[in-house]
């Protein structure tokens, strides 16, 4: 009987078969600008349980380094869903800001079942938001917990301004606190963008600080070396995402 699921080293080939392809396809086509590889499938077990949490972040500067050079790999998104319908072993879960413009997998050039994504207006932590990241690393496996702030963040301007509507005020709330701890000597208002983006940055590093002092379950994780929390700050100019560790 033939087996219509490929096992990981067939899998493997179709890959390497896929990258040959498009290095061909460079060399024929020399001037066009075309993908430098293709991922034709999503994570596997193996692939992604012999990476690091430092291993994990190189991967992600790499992607992001092909967004802003606008050669992303060529995602064979039919496959990568086929790959992973039967099981996901992301390699890291993103807590980011809910705005349009910083998709985390598109930012980063990462695939289907490479992420776990949390999504909230000014990439705050809850207890739901916890629940979810803890699922993540102590039952899926991710190596990396990565907050993702970014700059003109409406949530961290709102905060700022003391914007007040329905349900976003208590949102906003749990910004507050960043603006406070946030050192800056030049004008500290809303309408000061590089404001925003200093309390932004506040905003990621207290929000790592949360989730090592409300997980015990993440903290643990941590503390063992099976994960790393680290924050970072993605530039909607220029296309950026710097990574940043910050201190226990
Ligand atoms: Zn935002």
């Amino acid at each position: 009987m033939k087996n219509d699921f490929p096992q990981p080293s067939a899998r493997r080939q179709v890959l390497k078969q896929a990258m040959a392809v498009s290095a061909l396809t460079l060399t024929g086509i020399a001037g066009l600008s075309v993908p430098t590889v293709s991922f034709a499938a999503s994570l596997s077990k193996e692939e992604r349980d012999k990476m690091t949490p430092d291993d994990v972040i190189e991967r992600f500067k790499q992607g992001n380094l092909r967004f802003r050079e606008n050669r992303p790999v060529k995602h064979d998104y039919i496959e990568q869903k086929r790959s992973s319908a039967s099981g996901q072993f992301p390699a890291a879960v993103i807590l980011g800001c809910i705005d349009s413009r910083a998709p985390a997998e598109i930012i980063l050039d990462a695939g289907i079942g490479e992420t776990f994504n949390s999504r909230v207006a000014g990439n705050i932590s809850n207890n739901d938001m916890l629940g979810s990241m803890e699922f993540a690393c102590a039952v899926a496996g991710a190596k990396l917990v990565l907050v993702m702030g970014h700059t003109a963040c409406g949530a961290v301007k709102g905060a700022i301004d003391n914007a007040e509507l329905g349900n976003l005020t208590g949102l906003l709330d749990k910004i507050k606190p960043a603006i406070e701890k946030t050192e800056y000597s030049g004008e500290r208002k809303g309408s000061n963008y590089d404001f925003v983006d200093a309390v932004a940055r506040t905003n990621v590093e207290l929000t790592v600080k949360d989730i090592r002092s409300n997980s015990p379950v993440l903290k643990d994780l941590e503390d063992k070396g099976k994960i790393k929390i680290v924050g970072s700050m993605y530039h909607l100019v220029g296309g950026k995402v710097d990574f940043f560790e910050v201190p226990k």
